[in-house]
């Protein structure tokens, strides 16, 4: 027996979401204009959306400044997106997974501006993604799943601070901007959402002097987050170079703020 395609919309698009792509389609017009108000794309932003959908974004986004690029990795998508974009203005469409695309490339002699309301279970790679290209990255503007959103704007002593608060804090600063209800999106994710928004740092500013380095000492104090940092960073980091940045070995991860970290990571390793 055959099976039929899907329904299609007005303009073309499946009514059918890809669950395993993360689709989950803004249909609710006040968050839209929420999220455009908070971009303020100005003409001659190089704004680059992340995951364009059925353009619930990205045309108003368009009609404001014209042009624009979107990152798309459904390309049962891209015709309709590509044919609707037309009466908003000119659309690049990349048809590629993010992850394999170089914003420092992208950016040319600039610096993009991202937008996007990500696929959730793509949202930390994402990120970790636009920080390694955080030098061609103007802003952020992401919706995502409250809880990351919480987990990326806490500070030491809170339960949700981890590894994401403080790779992005030590890069970024980090605005919670407002929360969105399940109900705004086809289909209704079973969580609440956020958008916040990230400004990359100047470079000057952020003081890491090796970022690998600072990376894998993150890392291994979180990995063990109840233990204390002389066990958690056993092999990594000694007791006496964490008193030599001014760091109690008896703390733990989740005691430290961001500047702790770095001061840590810089110490130089004896050879
Ligand atoms: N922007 C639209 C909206 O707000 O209605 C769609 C958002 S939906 C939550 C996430 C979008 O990201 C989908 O269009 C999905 O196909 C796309 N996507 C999923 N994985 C992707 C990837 N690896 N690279 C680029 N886009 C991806």
């Amino acid at each position: 027996m055959s099976r039929s395609p899907p329904r299609r919309n007005a303009a073309g698009f499946s009514e059918l979401a890809k669950k395993h792509l993360g689709q989950n389609f803004l249909h609710d017009r006040a968050v839209v204009d929420k999220i455009v108000l908070a971009v303020n794309p100005q003409p001659g932003d190089r704004l680059v959306e992340i995951g364009p959908g059925q353009g619930a974004l990205t045309f108003p986004l368009l009609d404001r400044i014209g042009e624009m690029t979107a990152i798309e990795f459904d390309r049962d998508l891209l015709q309709p997106l590509a044919q609707a974009a037309t009466a908003h203005g000119t659309l690049t469409l990349i048809a590629a997974d993010v992850l394999s695309v170089d914003f420092t490339a992208l950016a040319g002699d600039g610096q993009l501006r991202l937008v996007g309301n990500l696929p959730y279970n793509l949202s930390s790679p994402i990120l970790f993604h636009a920080l390694d290209h955080a030098s061609a990255v103007r802003d952020m503007h992401f919706m995502l799943q409250k809880e990351v959103v919480e987990r990326m704007a806490s500070g030491p002593g809170n339960k949700v601070y981890g590894r994401l608060s403080v790779m992005l804090q030590a890069y970024c600063t980090v605005t919670p901007l407002f929360t969105v209800a399940p109900g705004s999106f086809r289909p209704a994710p079973k969580v609440d959402s956020a958008v916040v928004r990230l400004v990359p740092r100047p470079p000057q500013t952020i003081g890491i002097d090796d970022p690998r380095r600072f990376a894998a000492v993150v890392r291994a104090a979180f990995g063990q987050r109840r233990k204390t940092l002389r066990n958690a960073l056993d092999g990594v980091v000694d007791s006496e170079t964490m008193m030599a940045a001014g760091v109690r070995p008896d703390l733990r991860a989740e005691q430290l703020a961001v500047a702790d970290f770095v001061r840590i990571a810089n110490v130089p390793v004896a050879a």
